[in-house]
């Protein structure tokens, strides 16, 4: 079966937009659609049962009970936004402009993906009982019980996701242990001379973290590592990374990159035509840092909507120059009582300059290349992130001597203005 448009006389066709993935980045594209004027047919495909939900409360509030669930504040049919839920989009043929469900297939005439991450899963866990990962409002609800019920946990993986899991089950009692791979948590993320000092945020809040420890295998109740040891667990928890869920679009031509990402244009185009993809599934171009960049964060999920729109909307009417994607990345992190924020993108190569010390409860650390700001962590410094974000998207070189006072705004700092 399939849903054909039907064409009204005397009315002007507009294009099927349809969107794959009703989370964040979906939910936004659709929302930017009608703000930006676009009157067509929107569909919102999304395989989760539930309301279009946000993900972020899901290892804070929602976790905690603090919150029953975090369902975006959307109307949707005043918006004639149409969700198709609990439905999943097995293919796609772009040759027919088609997509495939098991429920028949969807005729599109401009094709969004929005389909997002999925929890890298560790070998020979799944199906163990007892075994969670945190992605969805589903894991939420399972782990509930785990930290209302004060188990022993253990946390594999000292990444964003471990680290918040850690926070809340400390929260409600549990007896933590984190065990991770690398020598620090964060590792992929972070140099060894700013996350070493996280590391010590576990022991702070009471969870143990064993670092340099690589996981062999879980069995129902405990956690096997690499050197014979056995941790006891009543609950164990994955959090290892996500890779971008783009199974289904194996074989439609569309290019991935190594990772797994739709690698889209710098106008979140992707290889096939009236195809745009958005958020955690979605790699783009960044002249800005000279390097694709794959975002596994909410406020790419939010900005790169509203660029993809635009785009959708001005590819429609012709010949209008496309909008270029090119954000300074934002994300935050509640973990250990703090409000840790990152903007910016660094590399290794980067010159690291501290604001305050470590061992403070707030600092701040920048990254420069080439005596221009590229990168800013701030750990209970909002304004230094406020700043530093502004400041980077503005390419502005700092007085490392005036940046390195924390005494001194960030603002200030720049090497112009002193
Ligand atoms: C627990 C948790 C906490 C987080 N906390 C923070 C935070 O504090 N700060 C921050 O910056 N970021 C945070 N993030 C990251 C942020 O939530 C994500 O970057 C954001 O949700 C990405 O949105 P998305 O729409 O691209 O992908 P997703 O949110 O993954 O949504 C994609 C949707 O598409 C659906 N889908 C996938 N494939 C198909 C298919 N074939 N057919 C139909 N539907 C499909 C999925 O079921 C899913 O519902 C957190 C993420 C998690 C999981």
């Amino acid at each position: 079966m399939s849903e054909q448009q039907t064409e009204q006389p005397g009315r002007r066709t507009e294009r099927r937009v349809v969107i794959v993935g009703a989370g964040m980045a979906g939910v936004q594209t659709a929302v930017a659609l009608r703000e930006q004027g676009f009157t067509g047919p929107v569909t919102l495909i999304g395989a989760e049962p539930h309301q279009p939900y946000d993900r972020p409360p899901l290892s804070k509030a929602v976790l905690l009970g603090n919150a029953e669930g975090s369902a975006f504040d959307i109307d949707f049919e005043a918006l004639d936004i149409h969700l198709q839920l609990g439905r999943d989009v097995t293919g796609l043929r772009p040759g027919a402009h088609e997509l495939d469900t098991l429920a028949g297939s969807v005729p599109y005439d401009v094709l969004v993906v929005a389909c997002g991450a999925e929890p890298v899963v560790l070998p020979g866990s799944e199906g163990v009982p007892g075994v969670h990962l945190l992605r969805t409002l589903d894991d939420a609800a399972r782990l509930r019980p785990v930290l209302d019920e004060q188990h022993t946990v253990v946390v594999v993986g000292a990444g964003w996701i471990g680290a918040e899991f850690a926070t809340a089950a400390r929260a409600a009692g549990c007896e933590v242990t984190v065990v991770e791979a690398a020598d620090r948590p964060l590792a992929g993320v972070l140099p060894a001379e700013v996350a070493v000092p996280m590391a010590r945020w576990y022991a702070q809040s009471g969870a143990e973290l064993l670092t340099g420890t690589p996981v062999a295998r879980i069995e129902q109740g405990s956690v096997v590592l690499a050197d014979g040891r056995a941790l006891a667990a009543g609950a164990v928890v994955v959090g290892i990374g996500a890779r971008p869920a783009t199974g289904w679009l194996a074989g439609s031509g569309i290019a991935l990159g190594p990772d797994g990402s739709v690698t889209a244009d710098d106008a979140l185009r992707t290889s096939l035509p009236d195809v745009y993809a958005v958020g955690d599934c979605a790699s783009f171009p960044s002249a800005r840092y000279g390097t694709r960049l794959l975002v596994h964060h909410w406020d790419n999920a939010l900005q790169g909507p509203r660029t993809a729109a635009a785009n959708i909307i001005g590819a429609g009417t012709g010949g209008v120059q496309p909008l270029t994607y090119d954000p300074v990345p934002y994300f935050w992190s509640e973990q250990f009582d703090r409000f840790v924020q990152y903007a910016g993108h660094h590399g290794d190569a980067d010159t690291l300059l501290w604001r305050g010390d470590p061992a403070d409860p707030a600092w701040t650390v920048c990254w420069l290349r080439d005596g221009a700001l590229v990168a800013v962590l701030a750990v209970g410094r909002p304004r230094d992130l406020a700043q530093g974000r502004r400041l980077i998207e503005a390419g502005a070189r700092l007085d490392q001597v005036r940046a390195a006072d924390p005494a001194v705004p960030l603002k200030s700092a720049r090497a112009d203005a002193s």
